[in-house]
């Protein structure tokens, strides 16, 4: 690969796509005129308002947003969200959460601060094989919402359908999965995304809601800084936005389009998985525990029976120019996590080494 870069199989952050990083470069000096870099400008200034408002406007082109949603650029990751998304969304008090894996475990115990959270279903039992099917879920018609993560990054499983909730919003958490395929968001009241797996570095966390859940009057210990309504009404410029994740985005905003959007992005990103599920299917060394419906478009999990065997896996990729396919240290196997920037080589690269490695 070009500039002696390895494939990174990181769950993120995570890869970015070559041209980017080179664009990136390329400003990095002197912005396009502007005679400073991106990280130096003021979030007020003209050119930086540019910036943004692009990032935004291609945010919506590329995902197709409606325009009854706002479209925010905050900080503190999507686990500020397993907050933020109680203190706003809660008006009687109850929600229901459907647990799937680590992160909407700890969303759920993060809305039970704020109060009466009911689990409406979960594949714990399971070791979060798979995603409950509808009739699975045992939804409250009076919630004020109903909370999913949309793809496990830990476990690589991903909703394939989206659940039917009546007249209740859906919340998502799409952090590794934002843009990797088209998805209709009118189908959601809001969805969130930590942007370091699929569209920037770390720093930025993307909030898309529709406007009729976002209220001024809060109870007073929410911070104003948590406001979605303060955030959306000053379009993220309520104080500081993460600058330089925000234009990065644009730049990954831009590949994407030149790519061909979103139904692109999703070819390129089944084809990949293919290859890996394919030749999983067929090992007698690896294996994937995910049932089949539920699998991740993202994130490839595998392991052998023997630990041992796994270590030496991970430890032959890394001295072959493959990095960070060790499973989540809650998990253990391996992870191969597959976003948009990993190219077809890298996961054609994988495989054929996963073949010798079995022989
Ligand atoms: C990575 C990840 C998180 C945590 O994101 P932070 O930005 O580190 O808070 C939450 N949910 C999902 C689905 C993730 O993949």
């Amino acid at each position: 690969m070009a500039y002696d870069r390895i494939f990174n199989f990181s769950a993120g952050p995570s890869m970015l796509p070559v041209s980017v990083l080179e664009a990136a470069r390329d400003d990095m000096l002197n912005y396009q005129g502007s005679g400073m870099s991106v990280m130096e400008m003021s979030h007020r200034s003209k050119v930086y308002d540019e910036i943004i408002k692009q990032a935004e406007a291609l945010l919506r082109e590329v995902m197709g947003i409606p325009q009854n949603y706002k479209v925010m650029f905050l900080q503190g990751g999507a686990s500020l969200q397993f907050a933020m998304v109680p203190m706003n969304l809660l008006k009687t008090g109850k929600a229901d959460y459907i647990v799937t894996g680590q992160f909407s475990g700890k969303a759920y115990q993060e809305a039970q601060k704020y109060g009466e959270i009911n689990l409406a279903a979960t594949t714990k039992p399971e070791n979060f094989s798979r995603i409950p099917q509808q009739n699975e879920l045992k939804l409250n018609p009076d919630a004020d919402y109903v909370h999913i993560c949309y793809n496990n990054t830990i476990f690589g499983t991903k909703w394939n359908y989206i659940p039917e909730t009546g007249n209740v919003p859906l919340v998502a958490d799409l952090s590794s999965c934002i843009l990797s395929e088209p998805i209709d968001v009118s189908r959601f009241g809001l969805i969130y995304a930590g942007a370091q797996k699929n569209v920037a570095p770390a720093g930025l966390t993307i909030v898309i809601a529709r406007e009729d859940l976002l209220r001024e009057e809060l109870p007073a210990f929410v911070p104003t800084m948590c406001n979605y309504s303060v955030m959306a009404q000053n379009e993220s410029m309520y104080n500081t936005p993460p600058c330089y994740p925000i234009y990065v985005c644009k730049l990954v905003l831009d590949w994407i389009k030149g790519m061909g959007g979103l139904s692109a992005m999703q070819a390129h990103n089944q084809k990949k998985a293919a290859i890996l599920y394919d030749y999983l299917d067929s090992s007698k060394l690896f294996k994937n525990p995910v049932s089949p419906e539920s699998r991740s478009l993202m994130n490839v999990t595998f392991r052998a029976e023997d630990d041992e065997i796994n270590a030496r896996f991970v430890k032959e990729t890394s001295a072959n120019g493959m990095s960070n396919l060790k499973g989540h240290r809650s998990v253990g196997g391996m992870r191969a996590s597959i976003y948009n920037a990993m190219p077809v080589e890298g996961v054609e690269k994988l495989v054929e080494f996963m073949k010798a490695f079995e022989k």
